[in-house]
């Protein structure tokens, strides 16, 4: 088989699906032959800052010698082995930091292998959980609008239904409870009436609902809004009111992305359930985590079944378990709430400029995570190549120009990044 460039660009063009993507005339996608640090290096030799942290994940950048090490010691032992009836070291070294870094409260660990999956499995364990305490009637789950938690039949069952397409899947995907998204913004005052319409919710349904599932403080790929604490703080007290569990799917925020380890230290409050993903393994394998409670992981194994019924084939894969530890000692070794609040102030300054734009409905920075909201949505087949022209890689949708940079970003990235969004906003959107 020939490796000429043009060869596997057409045939990727011909036969494979990018993320939603269409079959009929896909958009053209660049090809990319390494990575390193910051920069995404192109087939034709052209190189380009990262924004994107391959969405969320390349927390401490590309081909990081200390997660390849770790890759390298794992790989020569075995990469994998079934979960079901075995076990082995790469596993519990990362559980033993996953129980350690999260709230107290959280003591069991279930891996899985994205982060749909682990979205997937945090719905079925709050489900089962009131089944097996002998309220099988509390099977809803009441989450916000402009929320987005996965692709996955249960997963999209919770993400916002018009952004989430659910007319398409009508009378396939459980009706789940929606309420409002929150208005208050991060910074601005609390208004108590922002938790209102979802108290109200709760109110009237918590007999039937088993659980409520929210992206906290910040809401990622359903519209990049950054949220007041005080409605987590609200939502926890609701939950703890009324008997419903909280699931917090930190699968974007986890590890430092919004400033905290995370985002629900923010408002001070722990789930009953969390799931991880993403940045997990610092952007090099495919993993996610669900943890629960010690109450919620005794109170779903009593009666029948007994067990909880889910198994992933890769349910612990060693390799990333293995880059996962890496990933997390290298962060935790790292000052990165001082490097993310570096991204913090250059995303600040470097945006600041956008606000000026008639184009540009607002300009926002949480931590490490900066957006451009436009007025109109970006027309994406002819954005893309002036973002690479620039020699960035940034990728819109919608309305949103949006970065969440590798924090390996140093000030003269940043400054070439945010200028030429900011250039590109300018010049190339309606
Ligand atoms: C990306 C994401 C998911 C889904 O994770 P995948 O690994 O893409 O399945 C779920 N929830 C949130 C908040 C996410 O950002």
């Amino acid at each position: 088989m020939s490796t000429f460039p043009q060869d596997w660009v057409s045939f990727d063009r011909q036969h494979l699906w990018h993320p939603y993507s269409s079959m009929i005339d896909p958009l053209p996608v660049f090809p990319v032959v390494s990575a390193s640090g910051v920069r995404l290096k192109l087939e034709d030799g052209r190189e380009l800052i990262d924004g994107m942290a391959s969405w969320w994940s390349a927390i401490h950048g590309y081909n990081h010698p200390q997660l390849n090490a770790a890759l390298h010691q794992q790989i020569e032992k075995m990469s994998h082995v079934m979960f079901g009836g075995l076990t082995h070291p790469a596993a519990a070294e990362l559980g033993r930091r996953l129980v350690e870094l999260t709230p107290d409260s959280l003591q069991h660990v279930f891996y899985s292998d994205s982060g749909s999956v682990a979205v997937e499995v945090a719905m079925k364990m709050a489900i089962q959980f009131w089944y097996s305490s002998g309220r099988p009637e509390k099977q809803r789950l009441l989450t916000l609008r402009n929320g987005y938690h996965g692709d996955t039949f249960g997963a999209m069952s919770v993400c916002d239904p018009d952004t989430g397409m659910h007319q398409i899947w009508s009378g396939l995907l459980q009706p789940q409870l929606f309420a409002d998204a929150p208005q208050c913004r991060f910074g601005d005052d609390w208004n108590p009436q922002d938790i209102t319409r979802l108290r109200l919710l709760v109110e009237e349904q918590h007999q039937v609902l088993a659980a409520v599932i929210l992206e906290p403080i910040v809401q990622g790929a359903g519209g990049m809004r950054f949220y007041h604490p005080q409605y987590l703080r609200e939502v926890r007290a609701l939950c703890d009111q009324y008997d419903l569990l909280l699931i917090a799917d930190e699968i974007a925020t986890g590890f430092g992305r919004s400033g905290k380890l995370f985002a629900c230290e923010h408002a001070g409050i722990a789930p009953d359930i969390l799931c991880l993903g993403k940045a997990l393994t610092g952007g090099t394998m495919t993993l996610a985590a669900t943890l629960a409670t010690s109450s919620v992981a005794q109170g779903l194994s009593q009666g029948e079944p007994g067990v909880f019924m889910h198994g992933p084939t890769f349910m612990g894969n060693p390799l990333a378990c293995a880059v996962a530890t890496a990933s997390i000692d290298l962060l935790l070794e790292s000052d990165w709430q001082g490097r993310v609040g570096q991204i913090a102030s250059g995303l600040e300054a470097g945006l600041a400029p956008c606000r000026d734009l008639p184009q540009v409905a607002d300009v926002r920075v949480l931590g490490a995570i900066g957006v451009v909201e436009l007025k109109e949505p970006v027309d994406m087949a002819q954005i893309q190549p002036k973002f690479v022209e620039q020699g960035v890689w940034v990728r819109p949708f919608g309305k949103l120009v949006y970065v969440m940079p590798p924090y390996v970003m140093n000030e003269q990235d940043l400054v070439r990044l945010t200028g030429a969004i900011c250039r590109v906003v300018e010049q190339h959107c309606a």
